[in-house]
């Protein structure tokens, strides 16, 4: 099992690590890892492996039977190499801003109205969120980011640990975002806005919501009986 340093630790920015098995040529396995592979509405982080003054782009990440696997442009590496990451840090960190500002967007809205969100795709610069909500109006969702934002002006605290499945479930809300919990995950990891949210989650977010600067709503759309749907954006 690759060790998942993006969890650990999401502000790091280079590793070194170990082929542990290459499929056709470019989709490695490494034993550790500080690329996110996409999922949980994160897409997946870019950059490069380099071995031996060669550098493989990464052009993508993902979770296959539970393994991280990132697919290399092109062929060359080799089980047992000792090889370097890096990542492409600008893109990442918008992603982490991004992410962050859609928990306490999600939980403003969720503890104010109850909508329940329904999916949610983190993009660099832009979140969607579906939500169930019965009354529809934008001015209200221009009011949700508009508290969200004195949030962000504000040195709030943003802690990631792992807690038991048992006792994490029995904090409310703790699952607000369509993301999936296998339940043979014995342990869940908690992302905590302090005094503002709790999320299972195992994503990347940044540490202190002055990080996130300001978001704008970009869209709002009825999309039928009571499926919202909004747009915001990093400024
Ligand atoms: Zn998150």
């Amino acid at each position: 099992m690759t060790r998942a340093l993006y969890l650990e630790d999401s502000y790091l920015q280079e590793c070194d690590a170990t082929v542990v098995s290459v499929n056709n040529g470019t989709y490695i396995v490494l034993d550790q890892t500080i690329f996110y592979p996409k999922g949980g509405g994160q897409p997946w982080d870019t950059g490069t492996i380099t071995h031996g003054g060669e550098v493989y782009n990464v052009v993508f990440v993902g979770k296959f039977a539970g393994e991280i696997s990132h697919e290399v442009n092109r062929i060359g590496l080799q089980v047992g190499d000792r090889v370097h990451c890096r990542l492409d840090w600008a893109h990442r960190y918008k992603l982490m801003r991004s992410h962050t500002a859609a928990h306490v967007f999600a939980s403003l809205l969720y503890n104010g109205t109850g909508a329940l969100i329904t999916g949610n795709q983190i993009e660099e610069d832009k979140v969607r969120f579906d939500f169930s909500l019965e009354k529809f109006d934008r001015k209200i969702l221009e009011e949700y980011v508009d508290k969200a934002n004195e949030l962000f002006k504000q040195d709030i605290q943003v802690k990631w640990y792992e807690l038991s499945r048992a006792d994490a479930l029995k904090i409310p809300g703790i699952i607000k975002m369509a993301e999936a919990f296998p339940p043979e995950f014995s342990r869940l990891r908690v992302v905590e806005v302090v005094d503002v949210d709790k999320q299972a989650d195992g994503g990347t977010h940044v540490k202190n919501l002055r990080e996130v600067g300001q978001i704008a709503l970009l869209k709002a759309e009825n999309k039928g009986k009571h499926n919202r749907r909004v747009y915001f954006t990093l400024e």
